[in-house]
């Protein structure tokens, strides 16, 4: 009975609709999934909406992107709840701040000679969390690039002519806010960001757990983070990161398939915790 609790959808940078998502997890025989957008919970009503007709139990998630130390930190939230007031805000912050960003990128993409323009972005969006996937596509389709990771390395990634640094919270900001709105604030992907002692550090500011099983993480890390989760008394995670099929090339769901028990463990985590809505209250 396994979960991925990692999947992206068109709400925010990912290529299948949640219902989509919902379908195929269920083709795939796993039974509990989390939506994990950035920046927006958008995509979750839709998503628990179809699991109710799939019968895959679907987990409201979030992924925020933080900077500590000047290295990218990515916040998983599972069971925030959406409406709180100052959760809500910080997405709405988080949202606005991708929008200027985008359209800065813009401005420099045109001043570097390309010809495209905020309707090209908007026609690659399916929500209103923009991101600079949505301006690889479009340039892509323009032809300007012809993978996603050619588009980063020509234009818009950290090296290239249009890139433009974005608004970040504080991973310590991240982990505050997730659980002020009842939520489990997780480390996501740290084999990703090799930085183990931020692990240590962010314990201190309520962190609760760590994302173990990941497509990016070999065996040996697996073990690793096993072995610091259990030390540390943190709640286990895993999920595919899946951002739906890109091109030729498939989706990555199902490539994570995390057991039930780590899944029960962060639901027991949740029942401790009297501020939650859970998800079936939301419908
Ligand atoms: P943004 O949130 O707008 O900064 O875009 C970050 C997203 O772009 C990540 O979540 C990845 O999905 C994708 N991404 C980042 N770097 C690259 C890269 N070098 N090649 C392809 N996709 C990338
Ligand atoms: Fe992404
Ligand atoms: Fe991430
Ligand atoms: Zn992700």
């Amino acid at each position: 009975m396994p979960a991925d609790l990692h999947l992206h959808s068109t709400a925010s940078d990912g290529t299948l609709s949640p219902e989509e998502i919902v379908a195929e997890a269920a083709a795939l025989g796993l039974t509990t999934i989390a939506i994990t957008d950035h920046d927006t919970m958008d995509g979750i009503n839709s998503a628990l909406i179809a699991g109710k007709k799939h019968n895959v139990k679907v987990i409201p998630g979030i992924e925020i992107n933080t900077e500590w130390k000047g290295l990218e930190v990515h916040i998983l939230g599972y069971y925030p709840d959406m409406f709180h007031p100052q959760f809500a805000d910080m997405l709405l912050t988080l949202q606005a701040a991708r929008r200027e960003r985008v359209i800065k990128t813009i401005e420099k993409l045109q001043r570097n000679g390309i010809d495209i323009d905020i309707s090209d972005i908007l026609a690659e969006a399916g929500g209103r969390c923009l991101g600079r996937p949505h301006i690889a596509r479009a340039l892509i389709k323009k032809g300007y690039a012809s993978t996603q990771r050619e588009a980063f390395e020509l234009y818009i990634g950290p090296e290239a002519p249009a890139y433009v640094p974005r608004f970040k919270l504080s991973p310590e900001q991240a982990i505050s806010i997730i659980i002020q709105a009842g939520g489990v604030p997780i480390l996501a992907h740290p084999g990703v960001l090799a930085r183990d002692d931020i692990i240590y550090y962010l314990l201190k500011h309520g962190l609760m757990g760590v994302e173990v099983f990941h497509p990016d993480h070999n065996a040996r890390q697996i073990q690793i983070y096993l072995k610091i989760a259990r030390k540390l008394d943190l709640l286990i995670t895993g999920g595919s990161d899946c951002h739906g099929p890109r091109g030729k090339k498939r989706g990555l769901m199902g490539k994570v398939r995390l057991s039930t028990r780590y899944v029960e463990e962060l639901n027991s985590a949740i029942k401790n915790n009297p501020t939650i809505m859970l998800p079936e209250c939301k419908l």
